[in-house]
């Protein structure tokens, strides 16, 4: 049995709004609700900084990257104002760019500069933590095996602070080739949306190869990501279908499918909205599965849960891992008045920056 479910009368409200508002339930078909799911403290953080933006200095706002890693999200800031760029390099002087949760390395900071730009930086502080971390191993000199995702713009930003000192280490595969100058002067730091399981598989092959290397204060993998996949691991053993919901390029939405299937659901599946599920993965299936990514708004978790109740699966279940509280405070370049340092500068370049209004 579940530690923690919890049904009917014993639900937040917002919870219950979702398991009343079910329409169809068909004998022994019922869902499990994971809890908790999607947005996470710094996600949260970071599209009210967008939000925010956008009210106090007006469009365009460009943020570096998708400002958190989901469809829906992203295409609704657009539609507010938000122009995403790839490079620092093309948003215009004299505007304001946006740094993404998932972090910058300090040299995107001078290209701002050098570009002129008014910054924001969204980075959560959770991967801030990780980059402190990386800078004070580097000072000490030591060799820091970065474990992540080779690519991920997280991965970037925090290399990016100490490339003579970081290797990534994408894996326990990665191992064999690692290589380090002194073997008594070696640290490991992660990727804060890892797999827990695994990411500790690699500890565990590194340890062996560096019996002397050194942990980090704290965990990297944050408390969301956590949390997330201990809920979907309560979960798996019983439903013998997991739908995820979240982007393709979420990393931690693509570790929830996977500690799903280890879990011991036969199948889970990342969906971004409920018109991408296929009735053929109901087949045989009594018992659904339902989370979502760090990414992800309750919008589209709700859409699903409609989505299945249409089809006879209407009894919601709570299937509750964590209580979660944390909130993070605005970007401090939000938080104080960042409209007349903006104007300025837009008035200084005679640049197409954000409105004086
Ligand atoms: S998943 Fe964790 S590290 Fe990433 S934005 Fe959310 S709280 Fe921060």
């Amino acid at each position: 049995m579940f530690p923690a479910r919890r049904r009917g009368r014993d639900l937040d409200a917002a919870e219950r709004g979702l398991t009343m508002g079910r329409m169809t339930a068909s004998p022994g078909r019922r869902v499990l609700l994971a809890a908790p799911r999607g947005y996470c403290a710094g996600v949260d953080r970071a599209v009210i900084a967008v939000e925010k933006a956008l009210e106090q200095y007006g469009a365009p706002i460009y943020v570096r990257h998708e400002i958190v890693h989901n469809k829906y999200v992203v295409q609704t800031l657009e539609k507010k104002g938000a122009v995403f760029v790839e490079r620092t390099e093309e948003v215009p002087p004299g505007n304001i760019v946006m740094f993404s949760a998932h972090g910058v390395a300090p040299v995107v900071h001078e290209e701002a500069r050098q570009g002129r730009l008014a910054t924001i930086d969204a980075t959560c502080p959770l991967v801030t933590k990780v980059h402190k971390e990386a800078v004070r191993y580097a000072k000490e000199d030591y060799d820091i095996l970065l474990i992540g995702h080779e690519g991920h713009e997280e991965v970037i930003g925090t290399s990016g602070e100490a490339p003579d000192h970081i290797q990534l280490v994408d894996g326990p595969e990665d191992v064999a080739k690692v290589e380090v100058r002194d073997p008594s002067k070696v640290v490991w730091l992660s990727q804060t949306t890892l797999s827990v399981d695994e990411t500790m598989e690699t500890v565990d092959a590194l340890k062996t190869k560096f019996p002397g290397l050194v942990s980090p204060p704290s965990d990297d993998i944050c408390y969301a990501t956590q949390n997330r996949q201990l809920a979907v691991k309560q979960m798996g053993a019983e439903a013998e279908l997991v739908i995820v919901v979240g982007s393709r390029n979420s990393s931690n939405s693509k570790r929830l499918v996977e500690v799903a299937k280890l879990a011991g659901s036969r199948e889970a599946y990342l969906v971004d909205f409920a018109d991408e599920i296929d009735e053929a993965w109901l087949e045989g299936v009594t018992t659904v599965g339902v989370t979502s990514g760090a990414s992800v708004p309750e919008v589209l978790v709700e859409q699903v849960l409609e989505w299945l109740s249409e089809r006879g699966y209407g009894d919601v279940e709570i299937v509750k891992a964590a209580e979660e509280s944390i909130t993070f405070s605005l970007p401090k370049e939000l938080r104080r008045d960042l409209r007349e340092e903006a104007t300025t500068l837009v008035a200084e370049r005679g640049g197409t920056g954000p409105s004086a209004e």
